[in-house]
């Protein structure tokens, strides 16, 4: 009886196409949804991805769930941001890399190329996604992480990493198309957090946030009435707010304007850390960088096409 069970699991086993093995796909797990995202366009169906972050959450705060840490230590292939973004899961990296595979995807973005952290000597300001241009270097990182971590599908991760980033300079053509359209004295940005400083410089703009670059900073009575002062004395008529930080202070801004008898308006809600909802065009990296460029080149006097670049986003202009 033992022995005959036992052939069978040999007869079963053996009947199992090698294919079968080789084919599963491999389980990635990332931090942001723009990570996510990169490794979904270069893995195909070669990898199976789990973001960690949704739409509005705030990767400078988030702390990893219990969900969180069962997936990653499930995981073949661990995929942060790195640059101090996820500031409170450091130590839960460097802790998890003796057990998984685990790359910090923007920490092989060339330093040179990256802009200082304003309340850190040593750091750098890790929104890199922010320019398109700077987003291929970490393309091309999550390229390597995969392809090193399955080297069979070399050549359909770099087939795919090359159409990916055909996509992004189109994107980065339509940006550098409407944002210059926008006259020169309304390229300035209000934000809530100092997320666009790579937007800013890579296609002009000066760059007002009310908070820091991290989230974590308090936003003090001084900054507001700095920036109310900006916006009175440079006729300044729209402010942004951020779909992952609270329009609190924002809200401050507009009314501190008001009583100085200055109208501003909010020129509409900007994806700063996060993405939008899984699944629609707003939930991709494109289709959150063209509803960011398409929003503010719109509300800062430029025409822009109704649904942007690609005529996919949700809400028309
Ligand atoms: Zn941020």
């Amino acid at each position: 009886m033992i022995r005959r069970s036992f052939l069978a699991a040999l007869a079963f086993a053996a009947a199992l196409p090698v294919a079968a093995w080789a084919e599963a796909p491999l389980k990635v797990v990332a931090t942001t949804g723009m990570i996510a995202d990169a490794a979904r366009q270069i893995g195909g169906d070669q990898v199976e991805v789990k973001g960690l972050m949704g739409p509005g959450v705030d990767p400078h705060a988030y702390r990893q769930t219990r969900t969180d840490i069962v997936a990653m230590t499930r995981a073949d292939l661990v995929l942060w941001h790195g640059l101090y973004l996820e500031a409170q899961m450091g130590d839960f990296f460097h802790d998890l890399e003796r057990k998984r595979t685990v790359v910090a995807v923007a920490e092989g973005v060339d330093k040179s190329k990256l802009r200082a952290h304003d309340d850190y000597a040593d750091k750098y300001d890790p929104h890199v996604w922010m320019s398109p241009v700077l987003w291929r270097d970490v393309v091309v990182q999550v390229q390597k992480a995969l392809t090193e971590a399955r080297p069979e599908s070399a050549d359909t991760f770099a087939a795919n990493t090359q159409a990916f980033l055909a996509e992004i300079d189109q994107l980065d053509a339509y940006g550098k198309q409407v944002l210059t359209a926008v006259p020169e004295n309304n390229r300035v940005l209000v934000t809530a957090h100092d997320a666009f400083g790579y937007f800013g410089a890579e296609y002009g703009y000066e760059v007002l946030g009310i908070q820091g670059i991290s989230t974590q900073s308090e936003a003090g009575l001084n900054r507001i009435g700095e920036l109310v002062d900006t916006l009175v004395d440079r006729q300044l008529t729209a402010v942004f707010v951020e779909s992952s930080v609270s329009d609190r202070s924002m809200r401050a801004l507009i009314e501190g304007a008001a009583a100085k008898g200055h109208d501003v308006a909010i020129g509409g809600e900007l994806y700063s850390d996060a993405m939008g909802v899984p699944g629609t065009y707003e939930g991709t990296y494109i289709g959150m960088l063209d509803h960011n460029i398409t929003v503010i080149a719109g509300a800062l006097g430029a025409d822009v096409p109704a649904r942007g670049m690609n005529s996919k986003l949700s809400a028309g202009f």
